[in-house]
């Protein structure tokens, strides 16, 4: 079995934008993990390995079912990145980050409410928390997949965040933005102040909107 013939720019990319997090902080401690379709596969980062260090050899291909096709120890969270794959055909690329502030604000079971438009870059009204389970389970990849129905983001509870795209690139800036959407909310709960949370009639118009500008995806 033989590595799809973009494989390579696909390692490549994958090890810029974990670097690219790692450096903007929403990977603290070796956290989180990058993964793409790769034929019938996936290609992931290995496990525990710091970004900093990394280099595109050290990503794992994993066959359907998980097994490890080529390199080493693969992403101890390569259950939730395969179930998504499986459960959602239009998903290419997942990303899995501990950013600080969508963390924290896992860790009260939150998720993210209508408080500004642009929640809608996630598919719908809200972003879920997804309910608690142990890092690198099948419950967790479970109640991951929950989280993220109709969504294409979700945080994980008491852990962090999930993103997922067509594309590498697309998940990687929603992760960003669900960081920075949750920044946003925290800081007008510290505020006092209270959320004027958007109502489903206008965060409908919102999605219209985004379909017509071709933001989704
Ligand atoms: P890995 O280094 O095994 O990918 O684990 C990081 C993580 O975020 C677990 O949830
Ligand atoms: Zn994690």
């Amino acid at each position: 079995m033989t590595e799809p013939d973009d494989a390579p720019e696909m390692r490549a990319e994958i090890v810029r934008l974990a670097q690219a997090l790692d450096a903007a902080g929403m990977m603290p401690s070796k956290s989180g993990n990058l993964s793409c379709r790769a034929g019938d596969g996936m290609l992931i980062t290995p496990s525990g390995l710091p970004y900093a260090v990394m280099t595109p050899g050290d990503l794992v291909w994993l066959g359907p079912d998980g097994q490890v096709r080529s390199g080493g120890k693969p992403s101890s969270e390569w259950r939730l990145h395969q179930a998504i794959y499986r459960a959602r055909p239009e998903v290419a690329a997942v990303v899995h980050t501990h950013s600080p502030k969508a963390t924290a604000l896992s860790c009260a079971r939150r998720g993210i409410p209508a408080f500004h438009y642009m929640v809608a870059l996630a598919g719908g009204s809200d972003i879920r928390c997804s309910d608690y389970a142990t890092f690198g389970t099948a419950e967790l990849a479970e109640a991951t997949l929950r989280a993220l129905e109709g969504r294409r983001a979700a945080l994980l509870a008491n852990h962090g965040v999930v993103a997922v795209g067509a594309s590498l690139a697309a998940a990687y800036t929603l992760a960003l933005e669900v960081e920075n959407l949750a920044g946003q909310y925290l800081a007008l709960l510290a505020s006092g102040l209270t959320p004027v949370v958007l109502d489903d009639a206008e965060m409908a118009e919102v999605l219209a909107q985004f379909g017509a500008y071709k933001r989704l995806g």
